[in-house]
Parts: structure tokens; sequence; C-alpha cells
């Protein structure tokens, strides 16, 4: 089970891109793309997130996960495709030989913080 580790690293990625004049108490969205690759359970991420979320001062915040689809290019004739199965093989000319260019790691998308009253 990997979710753990990446539960830490959302929240590692958070605290980063987080504005200096900002603390992580007021981010109450965090929202992560996911490659369908790295088959990461959803459920199970959300739910370490919010175990974890408070030991790294993230209390209010929720995780939003948005999952992205595989995506390869074949090396031998430039065709963009979704293969169908664990098999990476174009459809065009059957050439094993793809890169993959969506649908791998994970990016944080946006934190959305609370309004601060005036
Ligand atoms: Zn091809």
């Amino acid at each position: 089970m990997h979710e753990m580790y990446i539960a830490e690293c959302i929240l590692d990625a958070a605290r980063r891109a987080l504005p200096e004049t900002c603390a992580p108490e007021d981010v109450t969205h965090v929202t992560v793309r996911v490659g369908m690759l790295d088959a990461v359970v959803p459920d199970t991420l959300i739910y370490l997130f919010n175990a974890v979320k408070c030991s790294r001062g993230f209390a209010q915040a929720n995780l939003e996960i948005e999952e992205e689809d595989v995506c390869c290019k074949c090396k031998s004739c430039s065709a963009a495709f979704s293969p169908k199965d664990a098999l990476f093989v174009c459809p065009t000319c059957f050439s094993s030989s793809v890169t993959v260019i969506r649908g791998r790691g994970l990016t944080l998308m946006e934190l959305t913080l609370n309004e601060l009253e005036a």
C-alpha cells in the first residue's frame, strides 16, 4: 500500500506551494491529479490524507482527486493512443516501443484557501 507515502507527498507539496503569508490551517481544499498508471485507490488516499493532515497543520483541508487517463505515443509511427490493457502496443503499427506521455505521477493542481475576513 503506497497511498500513505502519497498522502505525505501531497502534504509536503502543499506546504511548499503555500505562500509565505498563509498558514496550513487556512487551506480548505487540496486538488491533485493522479495518473491511472500509479494504481492509486482514491478512497484509501483520502482516508489516509485525513488521518495525517492534522499532524501536518492542515486540519481543515479536504483532498480532491482528479484521475488522469493513460496516454501513450508510439516511437515508431508517432501515433498517440490510450492503451486498452496492460500491454502497451501501438494499435496502428503494433510496435511495443512506446512512451507514456500522460497518466503517470501526481500533480498538485490547486490549493483553496479560506477567505480571510477584512
Ligand atoms: Zn505505431
